[in-house]
């Protein structure tokens, strides 16, 4: 099926990624960046100059097109998705994407900062692409694979679709978003203009890997309120809440309950910020769990934690605020299955067995599928992201193409007339 066809979606990618889109999370713009519209604006003209008329992006910087159906049964429309904006963590700016040809298992030496060695014994997953090509960052940036991956692959699909009109599909909605990685990627999306009933995110790592669960995650602010006085006359009055915040950090959980203790399906309480003064501090928390009893039952801990610091100070007073981050995506996928089944329908025809993982984080897949856009998440093949070491195998990109021609087609095999 794809023996004659020379794949783009490597060729893309290396473009790509020499813009620089990294959005920036201080904003308050929309998108955060205005460099994002750089790329945005090349994939509206590549979506054009292959024939999809209606592609175009908007003012908030997404990107809209669409493949429309060329069959007579009533498909569900289904929308690929992807971002165009790169992490913050790390530069984005004049990336130097380096093809490493029939990589051979050998460390790879970045050759503009030497002291970074991408060696297979870090990432086994190397080894699977010997063989094959590679491509990494020169040692100085990030890659930009998150997401550019899977922006270049869902064009490569787009291409792939145009060429083979004799495929017969349902409508499908063409999507990339700015701001992923601020947990901005849905702030402007329009749903009802996507139209659409189904989405998949291309944002996730090996091949093979299908992604249906992500962590449910709260945010949780302690706000302690002191009692000020000058310190040269404070004796017996001055309570100080940065103290009192020391002391409720001091307090948390040594071998449990953090990021840097837990793994897998285990969730954690995690401080992310502290800010304050002698009146008054506060301190920024993440909860994160699999599980909405269990995310309750942190944030209960965090709280008892912090109540008993503040027991001791019965001058000083606490405010404990949490706020909704997002939801785990399987509460919704759980309800409409068949999304999921075709996706690993789609793999088993491209070859790959499924993988099903937990995504230890959250994606704007787990934000639209409770904005009644369910969302599973596809791989890219994209590896040790956000860093100057991320890399990706050619081979798994094309093979995401496959998995969205499979896909596509697919839907509309399972439709009823
Ligand atoms: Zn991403």
């Amino acid at each position: 099926m794809f023996s004659n066809y020379k794949f783009t979606a490597a060729s893309r990618f290396i473009n790509y990624v020499q813009i620089d889109t990294q959005s920036d999370p201080q904003s308050d713009q929309h998108p955060s960046t205005a460099k994002q519209f750089n790329l945005s604006k090349v994939l509206v003209e590549e979506l054009l100059a292959m024939g999809i008329s209606d592609a175009h992006v908007d003012e908030w910087g997404y990107v809209y097109a669409t493949l429309p159906s060329n069959t007579d049964k009533a498909v569900p429309v289904i929308c690929f998705c992807s971002h165009v904006d790169t992490a913050p963590d790390c530069s984005g700016e004049h990336v130097k994407p380096i093809v490493h040809s029939n990589y051979q298992g050998q460390d790879i030496v970045l050759p503009d900062d030497t002291s970074l060695v991408i060696t297979a014994k870090d990432y086994p997953y190397l080894t699977e692409h010997i063989g094959h090509d590679v491509i990494t960052a020169s040692g100085l940036t990030l890659l930009g694979a998150d997401d550019k991956s899977g922006v270049a692959e869902i064009m490569d699909f787009a291409n792939y679709m145009m060429q083979h009109p004799e495929l017969k599909h349902g409508t499908i909605r063409l999507l990339f978003t700015p701001d992923e990685e601020i947990g901005q990627g849905t702030a402007k999306i329009d749903l009802a203009k996507l139209g659409a009933t189904v989405a998949y995110t291309l944002d996730g790592g090996e091949a093979g890997t299908l992604e249906d669960e992500t962590f449910s995650a709260d945010g949780v602010t302690i706000t302690v309120h002191g009692v000020i006085a000058h310190p040269g006359y404070a004796k017996g009055k001055l309570v100080n809440a940065l103290k009192i915040v020391g002391e409720i950090l001091a307090a948390l959980p040594k071998d449990n309950m953090s990021p840097e203790t837990t793994e897998k399906r285990e969730g954690f309480f995690h401080p992310t910020h502290i800010e304050g003064i002698a009146e008054k501090a506060s301190v920024g928390f993440i909860i994160r769990d699999f599980e909405n009893h269990l995310l309750e039952a942190h944030t209960a801990q965090l709280k008892s934690i912090a109540e008993s610091v503040l027991a001791k100070y019965p001058q000083a007073t606490m405010d404990f605020t949490v706020k909704e981050q997002y939801r785990n995506m399987r509460f919704i996928l759980d309800q409409h299955p068949h999304i999921t089944i075709y996706a690993a329908e789609a793999y088993k025809r491209a070859g790959l067995t499924v993988v099903k993982e937990p995504i230890r984080g959250g994606t704007d897949g787990s934000r639209l599928s409770y904005m009644n856009l369910p969302c599973p998440n596809i791989f890219t093949g994209m590896q040790a992201i956000h860093s100057k070491k991320e890399w990706i195998g050619v081979k798994d990109m094309q093979k995401a193409v496959e998995v969205l021609v499979h896909l596509a087609q697919i839907w509309e095999e399972k439709a009823i007339h």
